[in-house]
């Protein structure tokens, strides 16, 4: 069936819709994804990005979109797509498949670190998470140690992922335009994303360290009970120029 137009939907500023209205871009996005088996689209909207998964042999698609009217649409133009009504920061993510799934999405903008702590949170459901992020955002998942724009995000998510930053996005090819340009990344599970050593207290160290980004790790790290322990040479180090690596090391040094 062929849009109508006066179906098409007025974009809701709180829900960070930002439409993408290029078909080559929105194919380009979906043939980012590697994965092959279930895949979760967070936020189809229209479903641009949707109608190209559904071409792609081997992929066993669901949708998960928080906007009603949005969610009419996708019943109409798609009536066999699987379509899940629910906040994706808050469902369980774990029932919608028996088994692991990649993410894609052209993801809302305005919560982008909430569904990256999600990804987190899921990643052993998760070998693959690609898509279309604010291009600062994107950028600064994928950079290394170093960098002024290395930070917690950056950290975490190269401990457990392979980042990739693959294409830059204009304003132009949304309705509305963002304020910003996009990037697409592909986050690659690693083999071996098991941490051998206290979770909590890992994320802990790393927030506390790039809460304070300009002070050495003596200084910001001081509140931890053991943080005596850690070795002298990390100790005069800013958390920016460390690879997740260390931090794990930390974390070894002040739980034991
Ligand atoms: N993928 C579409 C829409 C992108 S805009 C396109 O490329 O055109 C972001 C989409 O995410 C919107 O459809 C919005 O309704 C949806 N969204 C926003 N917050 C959400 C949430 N918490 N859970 C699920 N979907 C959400």
């Amino acid at each position: 069936m062929k849009p109508e137009d006066n179906d098409r939907i007025k974009a809701k500023k709180y829900l960070g819709q930002h439409f993408l209205i290029d078909k080559n871009i929105a194919e380009k996005i979906a043939d980012s994804l590697l994965y092959q088996g279930n895949v979760l689209e967070i936020g189809p909207g229209m479903g641009i990005l949707t109608a190209f998964l559904l071409k792609r042999e081997h992929v066993n698609l669901a949708v998960i979109e928080i906007d009603g009217e949005s969610v009419d649409y996708l019943h109409k133009y798609f009536p066999d797509l699987r379509v899940i009504q629910e906040d994706f920061l808050k469902f369980d993510l774990s029932v919608i498949f028996q088994g692991q799934f990649a993410i894609i999405g052209n993801f809302p903008y305005n919560i982008s670190a909430p569904i990256l702590f999600r990804l987190l949170a899921y990643r052993r459901y998760i070998p693959e998470f690609t898509g279309m992020l604010q291009k600062e955002v994107a950028e600064r998942i994928a950079q290394q140690p170093g960098s002024k724009e290395y930070g917690i995000l950056s950290v975490l998510l190269q401990t457990f992922y392979e980042a990739k930053y693959l294409f830059t996005v204009n304003e132009t090819v949304f309705n509305p335009p963002p304020k910003v340009k996009s990037g697409v990344i592909r986050l690659t599970r690693k083999e071996d994303f098991n941490l051998d050593c206290d979770e909590k207290l890992y994320f802990n160290v790393v927030k506390t360290a790039f809460n304070q980004r300009r002070k050495t790790l003596r200084n910001s790290l001081k509140g931890f009970e053991k943080s005596r322990l850690i070795d002298s040479d990390i100790l005069r180090k800013r958390p920016e120029q460390l690879p997740f690596e260390v931090f794990i090391e930390i974390t070894k040094q002040i739980s034991n």
